[in-house]
């Protein structure tokens, strides 16, 4: 038992396990599924996000430029440069520079690389310079620009102003738009807009989540922001590209549009940009975020973990849980297994037992009954149950009630305490009346008390003590009452002031002869004979009692002592001429003497029964076979 209840607890306690892992490991598989991609979704809005304020801000430019490349003002000014137009050019180049307040130069080169118009912008103004106008025909851009066709407009890299082999401080990222100026179909110089990034790059970090950094690279690896000391360096030192640091990463990162990778342990989302149609030469560059000290699988990595925490804590929680629920259940197991047992013992004792029982509710209907009960009464259980007890079993087939009151169960069940009897008179099914020794014992609460009625058979028990009290009253050999007997009712006749009874005491006269003569046994016989022949005349009450030997009593009820002597000369009489036809050979002829004596007022029975010897004794005197009556009290 103990063994089975240990091996189920470890299964149970295993299966618990498995399927709290699982649960939750599920759930949190979907969950960190749907997170990765939510993620995912984040990423790719971010990086929208960009790309939409990248090309926004390069169509900005790039439109300004072609704007300006094409205005009349413009055209009029290259065609006929009288101050008047060259003024009205300016004035062209500085409204746009006072519009848009990030453009940090705006100017007009000649296809010469010389700078004609220029509007330079410083602390908040546009100015236009006149003088301190440079060539930069020695320029990249300027080169390229004189390359492009009609319509075509160029974006130069985004970058930082060089002097003399250093960077200028502090930085000013700028980006170029430069768009090639025709007049008549023949190419006249450049329009070249010098734009400050700060705010391009200031607008791409407003979008970033927290915790995200901006990290933007040119085609060839160079770091712009996102590279912290190598930001910019590209400028002046070629090694300090992603490209150069890691060519293996640089050349996956090529490879793909967009996607994920990961640099000293941190992750990078990323998508490759660059502005085409309309003309448009644009460099390319990567976006990208980076989450900051955060390597890619940090969010499986994290999502594993919260797992493992929460299928900890849950068994924590739910293990011991589980063994108290195991025990408490094993318990109860062997709780109702001990119940059923004692029920069946209990049914098995109550089955068995001498007893008849019958089980009733408040309102006495039976609930249950044994089979000793089925036999006493004749009725079955399912005739019984629901039926009114009471009423079944103590009411005759004519409806008349067996029992003056209340009747032991009914007693009980109003209550609440044991009641029997053991002349309990019950009605069995054929109608027969029956006497039962009764207990009935209520159990529960008062509202919905309950009894068991327990009873048995006591018929024989009553006749057997039927029997024995009148054994014991009774002379065993001529079967008349017996001295103990005779004196009692005699004395109980002299207590009750209603009667007035006469003693007649008698003695066969010779017995001894008869004994002498015939033997003991006959005069046994003689004895009964002698009885029998008495009994005749008696009336109703009339009592016959063996006081002793040969010696008898008779008690005559309510009799004047004149009637006594009457009876007792009949008696006499009949003895007399009544021979005992005991023995085979002849009839054995008896007399019998006869003292009659009635009470006086105050005299004892004692005294009573010496006045009817002292008769007796005198009839013996007399010669016998005679009656005398008892004189007045002895002295
Ligand atoms: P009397 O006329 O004076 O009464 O003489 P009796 O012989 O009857 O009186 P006695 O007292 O001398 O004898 C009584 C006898 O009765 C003696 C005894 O053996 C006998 N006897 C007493 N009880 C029984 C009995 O139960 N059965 C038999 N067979 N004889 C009994
Ligand atoms: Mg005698
Ligand atoms: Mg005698």
């Amino acid at each position: 038992m103990q063994k089975n209840a240990f091996r189920s607890l470890a299964l149970l306690l295993l299966l618990l396990t498995l399927v709290v892992v699982a649960e939750i490991g599920l759930t949190h598989r979907n969950a960190y599924e749907a997170t990765q991609a939510h993620e995912r979704d984040r990423v790719q809005h971010d990086l929208a996000d960009m790309r939409l304020t990248v090309s926004g801000y390069l169509e900005k430019l790039t439109r300004d430029a072609q704007l300006m490349s094409r205005s009349t003002v413009l055209g009029l000014y290259l065609s006929d440069p009288t101050p008047e137009n060259t003024t009205h050019a300016e004035k062209a180049l500085q409204t746009l520079s006072m519009l848009r307040g990030d453009y940090d130069q705006t100017r007009y080169i000649d296809q010469n690389g010389q700078e004609k118009i220029r509007v330079d912008r410083e602390n908040g103004q546009s100015v236009l310079h006149r003088q301190g106008l440079q060539n930069k025909s020695d320029r990249g851009y300027v080169q390229t620009g004189l390359q492009l066709g009609a319509g075509q407009v160029l974006v130069s890299e985004l970058d930082l102003n060089v002097e003399q082999g250093v960077i200028e401080e502090p930085h000013r990222p700028t980006l170029r738009a430069v768009a090639p100026v025709f007049l008549d179909g023949s190419r006249r110089g450049l329009m070249v807009l010098n734009i400050a990034a700060d705010e391009l790059l200031a607008s791409l970090r407003v979008n970033l989540p927290a915790g995200s950094d901006l990290v933007m690279l040119n085609a060839t690896g160079g770091w712009i922001p996102g590279g912290g000391a190598l930001d910019w360096q590209f400028m002046l030192d070629p090694s300090a590209r992603l490209s150069a640091q890691d060519p293996a990463l640089w050349a996956s990162i090529e490879g793909q549009h967009s996607g994920s990778f990961e640099r000293l342990g941190e992750c990078y989302h990323y998508e490759w940009f660059q502005t085409t149609g309309d003309g448009v030469q644009a460099p390319k560059w990567l976006l990208a975020q980076r989450r900051a000290n955060e390597p890619c699988a940090a969010a499986a990595a994290e999502a594993t973990q919260i797992a493992a925490k929460r299928i900890a804590i849950t068994l924590l929680i739910a293990l011991p849980l589980a063994v108290l629920w195991h025990q408490s259940r094993v318990k109860s197991r062997r709780f109702q297994q001990a119940l059923q047992d004692q029920q069946a013992e209990l049914s098995m004792i109550a089955q068995e037992a001498g007893h008849a029982m019958i089980m009733v509710d408040r309102q006495c209907h039976v609930l249950w009954m044994n089979r000793e009960a089925e036999r006493l009464l004749g009725w079955s259980e399912a005739e019984l149950v629901g039926k009114n007890l009471h009423e079944t079993i103590h009411l005759t087939p004519d409806g008349q009630p067996v029992h003056a009151g209340l009747c032991p169960t009914l007693n009980a069940l109003e209550t609440g305490e044991r009641h029997g009897t053991d002349r309990d008179s019950m009605v069995g099914r054929n109608g027969q009346r029956w006497v039962f020794s009764t207990r009935v014992t209520p159990f529960g609460p008062a509202e919905n008390r309950k009894a068991v009625v327990a009873f048995a058979d006591v018929s024989t028990h009553v006749a057997l003590q039927q029997e024995l009290a009148v054994q014991a009253q009774t002379d065993v050999l001529t079967g008349a009452l017996n001295r103990r007997s005779i004196v009692q009712n005699l004395q109980a006749a002299l207590d009750d002031p209603t009667q007035t009874p006469c003693v007649l005491a008698l003695d066969i006269d010779f017995f001894k002869k008869v004994n002498d003569t015939h033997g003991h046994q006959t005069g046994d016989q003689v004895l009964i004979h002698f009885c029998r022949t008495i009994e005749t005349m008696l009336r109703k009450g009339d009592l016959l009692g063996r006081m002793g030997g040969e010696e008898f009593l008779v008690v005559a009820n309510t009799l004047s002592l004149a009637d006594a002597m009457g009876l007792a000369e009949r008696i006499r009489a009949a003895i007399a001429s009544t021979p005992c036809l005991c023995s085979p050979d002849t009839p054995i002829a008896i007399t019998t003497s006869v003292g009659v004596a009635q009470p006086h007022v105050g005299e004892t029975m004692e005294q009573l029964l010496e006045r009817a010897d002292e008769a007796l004794y005198r009839a013996k005197h007399a010669g016998r076979n005679r009656v005398m009556m008892a004189g007045a009290a002895i002295a």
